[in-house]
């Protein structure tokens, strides 16, 4: 249902995304899971064609977003993470122009109505959009996003600022609509996607950490692997040979163990026993030993929370 092959975005300085490839097939609810500045919205932004890519593409059931943008548009509803309403307007005012904007070709009045008893914002259709709380805005954001009954729908942060009340409210429709739509859904917080989505991947610093089914990243705790290496060779030449096997999402040297011997600690989204040992096969560097350590879905989120805090923290000091 979606392709996405190898996205990568650099604004001004910054690298938001390198290299973000995933795919999802109909049905599925995926989480989109990262830390703030991840690069959660500027993918979905460039999945949705609001922003171009410098690098890759982007298939919506087999149309290229690029080639035709108006097709591949026609297929998705998007909730921005700023939802866009026009706050005079009414309710029923500006889900009326959103549907005109997009075109729609069913029976305006009937087809609203549809979707304001979907999202139980009917009993608001009449008011205008700024007197309304958070929590309902939020959903005539959805309705707006719904409109068209487009199979797939892209929620950035879909529950941000909501009370508990209204964020629990907000979930249970997302896992309904999760029954005839495809859904990619992008959240800062672990036991969301955990709660309302079958498939989890987790961006950090613009590359794919980690992914899998729900179900198999809790239960088993092999979201992320991390092996633990001791390897016999020149450490610089050992360490940029490790970060360029596929896979490998991170490398740590440890220092020296033996004379001659470096430990590293690496992680990776898979297992890459095996790409280790035939990339050093070819070489005069001897693994002495290869160590896996388990880590849970928990570990893994809050050592990415926590290395963006430190670094948020070092950059602080620099200033
Ligand atoms: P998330 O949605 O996961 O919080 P974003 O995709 O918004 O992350 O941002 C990813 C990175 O790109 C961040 O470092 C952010 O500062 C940067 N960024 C986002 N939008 C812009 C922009 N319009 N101009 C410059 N940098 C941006
Ligand atoms: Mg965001």
């Amino acid at each position: 249902m979606i392709k996405v092959k190898n996205l990568t975005k650099t604004y001004v300085r910054e690298k938001a995304l390198d290299n973000v490839s995933f795919s999802l097939g109909e049905g599925d609810i995926l989480g989109f899971l990262g830390p703030n500045g991840a690069g959660k919205s500027t993918t979905m932004n460039i999945i949705t064609g609001y922003l171009s890519a410098d690098s890759g593409t982007v298939e919506i059931d087999g149309i290229d977003i690029l080639e035709n943008p108006t097709e591949a548009k026609k297929k998705i509803g998007y909730l921005p993470e700023i939802p866009p309403l026009y706050n005079d307007m009414t309710v029923q005012g500006y889900l009326e122009f959103i549907f005109k904007l997009k075109k729609i070709r069913l029976p305006m009045r009937e087809h609203i109505s549809k979707i304001c008893d979907m999202v139980k914002i009917t009993d608001v259709k009449g008011r205008i959009i700024k007197h309304l709380s958070k929590g309902y805005r939020q959903r005539v954001g959805l309705a707006q996003a719904l409109l068209g009954e487009p199979p797939i729908l892209i929620l950035d942060e879909p529950t941000v600022g909501l009370d508990p009340q209204q964020i629990i409210e907000i979930r249970k429709l997302i896992r309904d609509l999760g029954k005839k739509h495809t859904i990619i859904l992008s959240s800062h917080l672990l036991s969301e996607v955990q709660a309302v989505c079958d498939k989890i991947i987790i961006i950090n610093n613009g590359k794919i950490v980690t992914e899998g089914l729900t179900d198999e990243l809790t239960a088993t705790g092999k979201s992320t692997t991390r092996m633990n290496l001791i390897i016999e060779g020149r450490m610089q030449q050992v360490y940029s040979l490790l970060q360029r096997i596929d896979g490998i999402t991170n490398v740590t040297e440890q220092g020296e163990c033996e004379k001659g011997c470096y430990e590293y600690v690496i992680e990776s989204n898979r297992d890459v026993r095996r790409l280790i040992f035939r990339a050093f096969a070819k070489t005069d560097y001897n693994i002495l030993s290869m160590k896996p350590v388990s880590v849970s879905l928990e570990d893994t989120y809050l050592d990415i929370i926590t290395g963006k805090a430190e670094e948020e923290n070092k950059n602080v000091s620099d200033i």
